[in-house]
């Protein structure tokens, strides 16, 4: 590597404990809600909220050595997670992009507005869905 990366920083994000920090280079708008059954075992609430990015705009800044990985057996799903503090963490979204968990965001996200509601169909008994997003019954379809 010869060359710095001169991209703005445009979000910042950490862990509950701090030892995990990111940085996104691009400006962030869309929040998507999964509200699938494995979602909301991984976070033991609702779902998860997160954004999308591609690769390469966003850097982990600090704390590689703590980022654990756990894929769901049988499922196309998998979480990065800090083995410090449990916190979900940026991971692979598909082969060009990684989701981010919004409550990471120490900056950058005050222009993000919930777009998509995802797996309405398998939302907790307890859950209202309301306010803004598109809900769609199963996975994202543009
Ligand atoms: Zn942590
Ligand atoms: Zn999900």
């Amino acid at each position: 590597m010869t060359t710095e990366s001169n991209d703005r920083v445009h979000a910042t994000g950490s862990c509950n404990c701090g030892a995990v920090k990111f940085e996104v280079t691009q400006a962030l708008d869309s929040v998507f809600l999964c509200h699938c059954s494995i979602c909301r075992k991984s976070t033991g609430s609702g779902g998860i909220a997160v954004t999308v990015v591609p690769n390469e705009e966003i850097k982990i800044t600090q704390g590689h050595a703590h980022i654990t990985q756990w894929r769901k057996p049988g499922h196309d799903w998998l979480t990065n997670f800090c083995d410090c503090c449990g916190s979900p963490l940026p991971g692979e979204n598909d082969a060009q992009h990684q989701c981010i968990p919004v409550g990471l965001l120490d900056s950058g996200a005050e222009q993000l507005e919930v777009k998509h509601h995802l797996f309405s169909d398998s939302k907790a008994p307890w859950e209202r869905i309301s306010g803004p997003g598109k809900i769609h019954p199963g996975e994202y379809t543009p």
